[in-house]
């Protein structure tokens, strides 16, 4: 199945603006919000980042999710972006959610989703949580060792229990294998644990990692999980009936990734003799990341020649830019208003390598007084910028303001601007 490209993404991939379809709309929202800056006069903050988010990117991923992966539920991973307005558009999409902990959990029932469209997928909780869910009657969570199935039958043995097993991340980019999942030689005194205590196991679940560039782990982790779902069934287990395939997707690849996620379900979970298996998967990037764009303010500069600066500007690697360090993202800046020039939202206004239309060479730090807060070393921009211009960052939705510190006295007030293109 091709994306079809008039209502959307992945337009990124011949070199235009993921937010083709909206643009105008974000640029609107944008210019509406910097007209309104007077940065001579504004309140100490007034000029502070922002993002604009486009609420009908996150719909068009989540229809295309249903059309390329018809047999795959999503669960949404909330720690990638926790922000209300996601989870009620995704709710209102019947799009299910991943909780991490006790708050993510709160928040997602406050926006009246029941229960059981919840599951806890962390395989390491605190007591105290896992009586949280049991009190407001979260059942779904994942294990991936013997001391969580004892705390589980303790403080909450209805639990339906999803045992997550490692995979061969060593291709992806953020690699979550290295700390949870269970090796395929464990899984029996796991198996024979939930057995004596009398647990509800109900599945198997995975991650491959986000980012990965090797496909085929998706195809090895839906065959080791059909080798648990034998593995119980020959113990005398009840037969599992849910396999969980994690996150990990992105908009760029998705299509591929799909193409071999299906076979590999198709392959080892056929339709004549699993019919009564569900699959759910818990995408957390896919459905924020090219919904959001963020404005930062130049705060300050230091020329080094006619030719080269170093710029600061109000958001950085402890604001909304800690995907650098924690997500190995590389946002890429670009020019959104430039005060001399009233130019917007030009996509060949900046470019990683020097070439002839983009030759000024910038290093982009954030405000915080910490040398390590750079938020890029080596950029070549169109203008030289100035203090009181405006750069923009698109695809910068997932994992930036849900980690984001207030290091330095940085209070991350989250300011978003919410549009809907697809109105
Ligand atoms: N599920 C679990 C258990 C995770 O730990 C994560 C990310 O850390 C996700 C889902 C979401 O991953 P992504 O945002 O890459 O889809």
């Amino acid at each position: 199945v091709s994306y079809n490209p008039t209502v959307g993404l992945p337009l990124s991939k011949q070199g235009q603006l993921p937010h083709q379809q909206s643009h105008h709309k974000i640029f609107a929202a944008l210019k509406e919000k910097i007209d309104s800056i007077n940065h001579e006069t504004c309140d100490a903050g007034d000029e502070n980042s922002f993002f604009v988010c486009d609420l009908g990117e996150i719909s068009r991923l989540r229809n295309y999710w249903t059309q390329i992966l018809p047999r795959v539920t999503p669960f949404y991973a909330v720690k990638c972006n926790p922000n209300i307005e996601i989870i009620k558009r995704l709710a209102s999409m019947s799009t299910n959610f991943d909780c991490a902990s006790k708050s993510e959990i709160e928040k997602v029932l406050a926006c009246g989703v029941d229960p059981e469209r919840i599951i806890y997928a962390n395989p390491c909780k605190a007591s105290s949580f896992i009586r949280f869910a049991a009190k407001n009657g979260v059942k779904k969570s994942t294990f991936d060792n013997i001391d969580e199935l004892y705390k589980i039958k303790k403080y909450h043995p209805e639990s339906e229990l999803l045992l997550r097993i490692v995979t061969d991340d060593s291709s992806a980019q953020c690699r979550l294998s290295t700390k949870y999942g269970c090796e395929l030689d464990d899984v029996p005194v796991l198996l024979e644990t939930v057995k004596e205590l009398g647990l509800n196991l109900i599945g198997v679940s995975f991650h491959v990692g986000s980012g990965a560039s090797d496909f085929s782990t998706v195809t090895q982790a839906v065959k080791d999980g059909r080798k648990v779902f034998d593995m119980a069934e020959s113990r005398g287990l009840p037969a599992l009936k849910m396999l969980d395939v994690g996150g990990g997707y992105q908009f760029d690849t998705i299509t591929e990734v799909a193409d071999v996620l299906n076979a590999a379900l198709d392959y080892f979970f056929p339709q004549e003799t699993h019919s009564d298996v569900s699959f759910i998967a818990e995408p957390g990037r896919y459905f924020v990341a090219t919904a959001f764009t963020l404005a930062a303010t130049v705060i300050g500069k230091r020329n080094n020649s006619d030719s080269e600066s170093m710029i600061y500007i109000n958001d950085g690697v402890y604001g909304n830019m800690n995907c650098i360090l924690f997500d190995h993202q590389e946002p890429s800046p670009r020019v959104l208003y430039h005060k001399n020039r009233f130019h917007y939202m030009d996509i060949n206004s900046s470019s990683k390598a020097k070439c002839d239309a983009c030759n000024y060479k910038v290093s982009i730090w954030g405000p915080t007084c910490d040398g390590l807060d750079c938020v890029s070393k080596e950029y070549y921009m169109k203008y030289d910028l100035d203090i009181g211009d405006w750069v923009h960052f698109d695809n910068i939705g997932a994992y930036t303001c849900s980690a984001a510190t207030p290091f330095n006295g940085f209070e991350q007030t989250v300011d978003i601007i919410f549009i809907d293109s697809a109105l």
